[in-house]
């Protein structure tokens, strides 16, 4: 079976490139081996920036589709995947889609990879915030997997996801950002921006939404279903 993984990640600025929440695909055999257990929650580093902050601190998601083809799909998210290989495959991932972008046009999306640790579509975003350094928050979304070839080939589809997420979750952010700059505009505004100390912050702040990463979870599993077919 190819190998899909739907990803986003951030550069956080404490601990550079990080991947906030991945969404994998497999079998009912095989589910247990993709689940995080619940001693391994403290193998990462990780600040409100860059950890996957989920209801009752569950440290999983999981989801099981039956197709029309009466099989079963289950659809795991976690921080970071369990196998030793994919996570070092996907942290490279993320730190070339994270670093690399100084040339590119940030309005479109990216192509790379190799057969050592896959393919991937990504598209990098920027995100408005008063407690950040310069104001912007850096976050990519990824589409991973070992076929080239299809991952090209559903190019459209998956970058039309990914522009729609993008889109989606800035207009919730600057919904956000126009909340609470209007709570202090009766209070002195240079003096509140004076106090906006640099700190990191979830996107469960930022979007005022508890659910945003359950939201990631169902949202991905739309593009591994319209994207894999
Ligand atoms: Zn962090």
């Amino acid at each position: 079976m190819t190998n899909y993984i739907v990803c986003l990640c951030h550069f956080c600025e404490l601990h550079g490139p990080s991947i906030i929440i991945c969404t994998q695909l497999t079998t009912k055999d095989k589910k247990q081996d993709y689940l995080l257990q619940s001693n391994s929650k403290t193998t990462t580093n990780s600040c409100s920036s860059c950890q996957l902050i989920l209801p009752e601190n569950v440290i999983n998601l999981s989801t099981t589709v039956t197709t029309p083809k009466n099989e079963t799909q289950e659809f795991i998210s976690t921080q970071y995947p369990t196998s030793q290989k994919r996570y070092a495959a996907l942290t490279k991932l993320v730190m070339k889609s994270l670093s690399i972008e100084t040339n590119l046009d940030l309005t479109k999306p990216n192509f790379f990879g190799d057969n050592i640790n896959g393919f991937c579509i990504n598209k990098i975003f920027k995100i408005y915030d008063v407690n950040s350094r310069g104001l912007e928050r850096k976050y990519g979304l990824m589409l991973i997997s070992d076929n080239e070839i299809h991952l090209l080939q559903n190019w459209d589809i998956i970058t039309l996801y990914f522009n729609e997420y993008i889109y989606q979750l800035q207009l919730k952010i600057n919904e956000t950002n126009e909340k609470n700059y209007a709570k202090t505009e009766n209070s002195n505004n240079e003096k509140y921006l004076r106090r906006s100390m640099i700190r990191p912050k979830s996107l469960i702040e930022l979007t005022n939404d508890e659910q945003i990463f359950v939201k990631f979870h169902l949202w991905a599993i739309e593009v591994l279903k319209d994207a894999i077919r």
